[in-house]
């Protein structure tokens, strides 16, 4: 197997193709849709919604398949109030969170996430977040970010609540050794797998957010650090405000985007590329030998994303060069340009990119090419599907643990599955 290949000598790709921008009505979800993995992957945090009986109802049905002994999200639901009431709505926030701290010990980190109901917004839940704070300190911290469907889609929730925890990271001595900080929730088998990868090439790691909640990687103008989400640019922002530095590069999708992912550690950190040869190699071959297998059913295919998760430029430049796909349209609710540059360079120059959204147009644009997969959100799928389209939900993209040479296989099929599925009908 060759040895790691420099991205930045790459042709240009699309990085700075036309890009169609729209708005209008959006068919996604709101931010609070994180909590689903976000209360899994710390696990000593709570997550109390404070909003209404449609944002419970959201959270239980997406998030009440998952069984656990306790759960670690709620709702404080806020009813119809004027601003009279605020003193009273304050109050009764209070008490829903002190009976919850003395009847769950256990809880070490507490998020109160706003949501879009106008009583809500009338709420300061910041300063809700600061008095509670300094009453449950020092075995609780409580700290505030906004799901609300007005300000975030699905990913960005995510984004919301690690920013909000940045303020909060200790500070890394000035004399520190510098460290890699892997920024953005991971799976955590795939967490682990990039743990032992790392220090196999020697390289000093920590992971934001971390699984337990005292555990909170320290920060400092040593830090350098790696996103392992597209979707974390107010977290990039914040970490940059305390001195840590980005190394760019693509997201760790598919075996070449895994491989350039740890390549940009390693350059930062001086780690030969023979060395990342020599450890990734038994995992790329694996992952590479996998990919080919898949490949013989999605290679030629049309594939068209609406917009919903951020991850469609990653997944696009994956399934265009590992897999053979063609890209009809790759649409993102935001195209970040910088976060995104190593990507954008490497898709086909003729891609189409949309960012944001006007449903109506898009679904026109869809029904013209009748592409051979669709990824798309849960409300788009089932109407597309009984006009005879292929489709794929972008949220089992996020569900799924998909980065890392030994997922890329597992991240091919959930493209595969669909169009296995319809041949199986159509047969
Ligand atoms: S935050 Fe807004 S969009 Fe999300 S569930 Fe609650 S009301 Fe609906």
């Amino acid at each position: 197997m060759s040895p790691v290949i420099p991205i930045r000598a790459e042709a240009l790709g699309c990085a700075d193709a036309p890009v169609l921008r729209e708005r209008g009505q959006r068919e996604v979800f709101c931010g609070l849709t994180g909590i689903i993995w976000l209360h899994r992957k710390i696990q000593d945090a709570f997550f109390l919604v404070v909003g209404s009986r449609t944002c419970a109802h959201l959270i239980q049905s997406a998030a009440g398949v998952m069984i656990f002994a306790e759960p670690r999200f709620a709702t404080a639901i806020i009813d119809e109030r004027d601003l009279a009431g605020l003193a009273d709505a304050n109050e009764e926030l209070d008490r829903v969170v002190t009976r919850l701290l003395e009847r769950r010990p256990d809880i070490k980190m507490l998020f109160l996430v706003g949501s879009c109901p106008s009583e809500v917004i009338k709420l300061d839940l910041s300063r809700a977040a600061q008095r509670l704070s300094q009453r449950f300190n020092p075995g609780v911290r409580v700290l505030n970010y906004s799901g609300s469907g007005i300000e975030t889609t699905f990913t960005q929730g995510e984004d919301a609540c690690l920013a909000s925890l940045v303020p909060v990271l200790p500070a890394a001595p000035a004399q520190a050794a510098p460290e890699l900080m892997v920024v953005g929730a991971l799976a955590d088998v795939v967490e682990d797998q990039f743990a032992r990868i790392f220090g196999q090439l020697g390289i000093p790691t920590r992971f934001f957010p971390p699984r337990q909640a005292d555990a909170l990687p320290p920060i400092g103008p040593n830090t350098r650090y790696l996103l392992a989400q597209p979707f974390l640019g107010d977290t990039a922002r914040a970490l940059e405000s305390r001195g840590a530095t980005r190394l760019p590069a693509p997201f760790p999708l598919g075996v070449e985007g895994t491989l350039a992912w740890l390549a940009a550690a390693c350059d930062a950190f001086g780690v030969s590329r023979e060395r990342l040869d020599e450890v990734t190699r038994g995992a790329r071959e694996r992952a590479s030998a996998a990919l080919t297998r898949q490949r013989v059913q999605l290679e030629g295919k049309r594939i068209f994303f609406f917009p919903d998760s951020q991850l469609e430029v990653p997944l696009a430049r994956f399934l265009s060069r590992e897999m053979g796909m063609q890209l009809v349209e790759v649409a993102t609710p935001y195209l970040h340009r910088q976060h995104l540059a190593e990507e954008l360079a490497l898709l086909p120059a003729d891609t189409r990119l949309a960012e944001g959204q006007h449903v109506e147009n898009q679904l026109d644009r869809c029904r013209a090419e009748q592409p051979d997969l669709v990824v798309c959100g849960l409300g788009l799928a089932n109407p597309l599907e009984s006009e005879g389209l292929t489709t794929k939900w972008a949220i089992e993209l996020v569900f799924t643990p998909i980065q890392g040479f030994d997922q890329a296989a597992d991240l091919a099929e959930l493209f595969t599955r669909p169009l296995t599925r319809r041949l199986k009908l159509a047969a």
